[in-house]
């Protein structure tokens, strides 16, 4: 049978989105748990999900991690590692306390934000974070220099700031925001402050603009679109938004395929497909199979951008596989 004998032709499709899930620093974080539980062995201590995906997050604890909220709860002694979302200065300082051994599995691009946040700091700026109020990235950041940053949580929270000198003010982002919403903020917070500075580079990633850049350039052709990701993942819950914004007449966030109603795919005829930085492939293809078992075969895949970034893992962990292949080796 020649294939297309194998796939009726129904006139429904799907527009796979690329680049779609995993990013660099979501890669290194869960490859940083995995090489630590085969070094040191089960159990090692997560502060925080790894990253912001349930799949990922019980796969890991399955093979042995426990992910835990606070230092506190790790004993004394033991290994624990900080997720890519980053975590503030006082988290090493607990962590020295109970003598813990802490990696740092922070994501190099939320490291690079903590990096400007100091800078700034001790130029004496007052620093306006635009992000989500209680995001863990946000308290990691903010954690860095308490007494200069404010958080302002999209634009209609521009009108509550005030600064002490308009002309010493700079602007610093969470990663995983919505490109088009931030632009608007910065907007409005410079109608205010004329003279407030931007970033020495952007804040936002690459992964994130990437990701809603490729849903903006499907979504005005989708009846729905379909982002697999967790609720608490910022940048799927962003994707979801942008690809409503972007003409799709429905968008729907699931954790796995068995989540995806019939009912929203009721006379539709393009289903879009895509996932948030912390989502194996995996989970991708399981919502492909189940959109095909119901007439969308035909899977079309739109490519924005080429990503080949990666992280190398953590110093800490490094040495120690390093230390660890030497003695193997006698
Ligand atoms: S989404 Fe961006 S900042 Fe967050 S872990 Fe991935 S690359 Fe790093």
């Amino acid at each position: 049978m020649s294939e297309a004998e194998a796939t009726p032709k129904t006139g429904k499709r799907v527009l796979l989105a690329n680049p779609r899930g995993y990013c660099a620093g979501v890669d290194r974080a869960v490859q940083t748990v995995e090489e630590a539980l085969k070094l040191y062995g089960a159990p090692i201590y997560v502060r925080k999900q790894i990253v912001h995906n349930k799949h990922v997050v019980q796969t890991l604890e399955a093979q042995g991690a426990i992910f835990v909220e606070e230092n506190e709860e790790v004993p004394e002694g033991a290994t624990v590692i900080f997720s890519a979302h980053g975590v503030a200065p006082e988290v090493h300082e607990q962590a020295r306390a109970r003598s813990l051994k802490a990696i740092d599995a922070t994501c190099p691009l939320v490291t690079k934000v903590h990096h400007e946040a100091r800078r700034f700091a001790a130029d004496d700026y007052d620093i306006l974070l635009i992000g989500h109020e209680g995001h863990e990235e946000v308290i990691g950041t903010a954690g860095e220099a308490p007494a200069h940053i404010q958080l302002v949580d999209g634009p209609e929270d521009v009108e509550n700031v005030t600064v002490r000198d308009p002309e010493k003010v700079v602007w610093l982002s969470q990663t995983t925001l919505s490109v088009d919403e931030t632009l608007e903020t910065v907007a409005r917070l410079k109608k205010r402050l004329p003279l407030l500075q931007s970033p020495p580079s952007d804040d936002i990633c690459y992964a994130t603009s990437n990701r809603q850049h490729v849903v903006k350039e499907i979504a005005a052709e989708c009846d729905v679109v379909i982002v697999v990701g967790s609720r608490n993942s910022s940048n799927s819950v962003r994707l979801v938004e942008v690809a409503l914004d972007a003409g799709a007449r429905a968008g729907h966030l699931v954790d796995f395929a068995h989540e995806i109603e019939d009912a929203w795919l009721t006379g539709a005829d393009t289903v879009g497909v895509t996932s948030g930085a912390s989502v194996p492939d995996e989970l991708v293809q399981q919502v492909l199979a189940h959109l095909a078992e119901r007439g969308f075969a035909d899977v079309q895949e739109i490519t924005t951008a080429d990503e080949r970034l990666t992280f190398s893992l953590p110093q800490e962990l490094k040495r120690d596989m390093k230390a660890a292949a030497a003695a193997a080796r006698g």
